[in-house]
């Protein structure tokens, strides 16, 4: 089995049975994991939820899933890229994985993308990007990832894990985050087009938020607004989106 897929198996069954807890804290769920691998966390998904859909690329690894769950009826093997599924087909759901992590930002993305047909989302990351998630602005690792996902989530970091859970361990250490699904900002009808105003405001880290915005936005408009002489990690997200409503539209 390569470690090109990101295969790195949590064997530790305290750490799994508590992502299971998380993403599973009342019967009945639809639960969406995301790369099983040999069915460690599954397992105990399907203690717990009422459905589970197990999206595992390695088309080996997921032959052996159905062998080995072949008298679980609450599970469906997806033997697929998730980056390809529409994980909509699923909803309403959880969603929860020990990801791999070549691909955290674009399952962060889909997952995000599900609205209020996410209930949840309970995910291990590489440490570093669990810092980012949860980061409140004006920190070290405040920066877009924090912003994107704060403005459709209340994230948590719930817990580290040590490299020694896995087999065999990674390089990196990791973390166990939980999303949970804000209701839509009513002063913000277009988050996709904040995102993309907030994704010029962090282009450049050491950069002021005129430097960053200047090109898309005139001169005259940035220099009328003393926020924008900030960088834009010190702005909190209602602080961005006062900026945004500020500047003439694009
Ligand atoms: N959840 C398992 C565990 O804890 O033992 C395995 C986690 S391992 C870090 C990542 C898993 O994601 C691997 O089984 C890998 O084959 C799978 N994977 C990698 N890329 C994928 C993709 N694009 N779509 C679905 N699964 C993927």
């Amino acid at each position: 089995m390569g470690r090109r897929l990101g295969q790195h198996f949590l064997i530790r069954q305290s750490v799994l049975a508590r992502i299971a807890d998380e993403a599973c804290p009342e019967p009945g769920a639809t639960v969406v994991e995301i790369g099983p691998g040999r069915g460690a966390l599954t397992a105990h998904l399907l203690d717990r939820a009422a459905r589970v859909v197990a999206i595992e690329v390695d088309p080996v690894l997921a032959d052996y899933l159905r062998l080995k769950f072949q008298h679980r009826p609450n599970l469906e093997i997806v033997a697929a890229d998730v980056l390809k599924c529409d994980l909509a087909r699923w909803a309403p759901a959880a969603v929860a994985g020990n990801l791999p992590y070549y691909i955290t930002s674009p399952i962060l993305d889909k997952t995000l993308a599900l609205g209020p047909l996410l209930t949840r989302a309970v995910f291990l990351v590489q440490l570093e990007v669990a810092q980012r998630l949860t980061a409140p602005a004006g920190s070290r690792d405040y920066g877009f990832l924090s912003v994107h996902a704060q403005l459709f989530a209340s994230v948590s970091l719930l817990f580290p894990v040590p490299r020694a859970a896995f087999r065999p361990p990674p390089k990196v250490d990791s973390a166990v985050v939980r999303l949970l699904p804000r209701a839509p900002d009513p002063s913000l009808p277009d988050p996709a087009a904040f995102l993309a105003f907030a994704s010029l405001c962090f282009r450049h880290k050491r950069k002021t938020l005129r430097n960053n915005l200047l090109g898309p936005y005139p001169k005259e408009a940035l220099d009328a607004l003393p926020a924008a002489s900030r960088r834009a990690e010190q702005l909190s997200i209602p602080e961005l989106a006062a900026l945004w409503r500020a500047l003439p539209p694009l």
